[in-house]
Order: structure tokens, then C-alpha cells, then sequence
């Protein structure tokens, strides 16, 4: 079965892209929810992280300490590191379980850092979902109701969208004036064609 990594900064639209998707019946497995759910429920994670970043990591109801981790990780590059190497190989396994579950022609994984963790070896091909800097900082601004130099600030710690853009296999432009669904339906008619030629 044909793997799809979708990525894209901050605001680009990734999870809109997705629904789409999902709507023409591709199955979706959105790599930063599930491995937020896995550092709650995953034994094995949970005292690694415990390990590497003491135990009031977690609150004693055993719900993730997010305040805390964050103070930990948010400014420092080394411990952010830390964190995701070892939650990244249980979300990978997880994918991996998850898709050979899934009976359709292919199946996607939407990642914000699929590029920097490294998980975009494991895909086939990859989307990147493109979007002009201000555009996504409205956006954000708009969902979450923060102010624009914390979206910049985020912005700022995520790989650039060039970079982002020269690694993509396919690119979706969702800018606010190009429709994504035609470019969506034409990804999706490729990988349908594909996969009929394609072992699994
Ligand atoms: P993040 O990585 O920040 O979670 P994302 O890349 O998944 O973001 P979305 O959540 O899909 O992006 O989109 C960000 C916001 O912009 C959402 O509130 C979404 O509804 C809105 N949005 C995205 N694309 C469009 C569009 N083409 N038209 C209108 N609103 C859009």
C-alpha cells in the first residue's frame, strides 16, 4: 500500500488539505495527534520521558505536564531533540500498525515536522502544503486568537517552507485563491493509478 507524508509550516493548511482527503475515503493518520495520545497511554514512553526529564513530566493523574515539558523544550533545541527521538519511533510503529489495518489504494500521514524527524523515508511520496507567510499568520491569528509575534515566533523554530518545498514530491498551493479541491482530486487520481501497478 502506498504511504503519503503531508506536511507544511504552521497555518499552511495541512489538516484542511487532509479532510479532503478523507472525504474521497483515504484514510488520514495525523502523526501529532496520536503521538500527543501515545505519551499518555504508551508504558514503555511514558517512563523514558519520565527518565529523561524527571517525573514531574507527568501530574500525578498521569496526564502529561505540558506546561513543564514545554518550559523544558520550547527554547531549547537539544532537549526538543530529546523529546522527539523518543517519541518518534512509537508514533512510527504506530503508523506502521495502523496502515496494514487500512484496505484502501493508499493511506496518508500528516506530520508538521515529517522532514525533520525523518519519517519522510518511510513515505512514497511527499505533499507539501504551501501557503504566503502572511496568509498563514492570519490564519493562525484568526483559530487560535494569539498575537502575531507568537506565530512568528513559532514560525520561526519550523524548517522554512523553501526548504520544505525542494524536498516535496507534490506541492498544494493553498494561498487563498487557488481551489485546493481540484489539485486534491488530480493527487488523488495519480495515486489510484499507481497503486493498481504497485505491490503492496
Ligand atoms: P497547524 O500546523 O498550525 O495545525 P495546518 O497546516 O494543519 O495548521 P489548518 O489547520 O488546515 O492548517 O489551517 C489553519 C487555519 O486556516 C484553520 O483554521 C483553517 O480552517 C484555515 N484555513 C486553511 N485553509 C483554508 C482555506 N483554503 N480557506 C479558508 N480557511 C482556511
Amino acid at each position: 500500500m502506498l504511504k503519503i507524508g503531508i506536511t507544511g509550516g504552521i497555518g499552511s493548511g495541512k489538516t484542511t488539505v487532509c479532510r479532503v482527503f478523507e472525504i474521497l475515503g483515504i484514510p488520514v493518520f495525523n502523526a501529532d495527534v496520536i503521538a500527543k495520545s501515545i505519551m499518555v497511554t504508551d508504558a514503555f514512553l511514558i517512563s523514558s520521558i519520565k527518565r529523561e526529564f524527571g517525573e514531574e513530566a507527568y501530574l500525578p493523574n498521569n496526564e502529561l505536564n505540558r506546561s513543564y515539558l514545554a518550559n523544558k523544550v520550547f527554547n531549547n533545541q537539544e532537549e526538543l531533540k530529546k523529546l522527539n527521538s523518543l517519541v518518534h519511533p512509537v508514533t512510527i510503529k504506530a503508523f506502521i500498525d495502523w496502515s496494514l489495518q487500512q484496505k484502501s489504494a493508499y493511506v496518508i500521514k500528516e506530520a508538521a515536522i515529517l522532514f525533520e524527524s525523518g519519517s519522510y523515508r518511510d513515505c512514497d511520496f511527499v505533499i507539501v502544503v504551501t501557503s504566503p507567510e502572511e496568509i498563514r499568520i492570519k490564519r493562525v491569528k484568526n483559530r487560535e486568537g494569539v498575537s502575531e509575534e507568537n506565530v512568528r515566533s513559532r514560525m520561526s523554530k519550523q524548517m522554512p517552507e523553501k526548504e520544505k518545498t525542494e524536498l516535496a514530491d507534490f506541492i498544494i498551493i493553498n494561498d487563498d485563491k487557488t481551489a485546493i479541491i481540484p489539485q486534491v482530486l488530480k493527487l488523488n487520481e495519480y495515486f489510484n493509478s499507481i497503486s493498481r501497478t504497485t505491490p503492496s
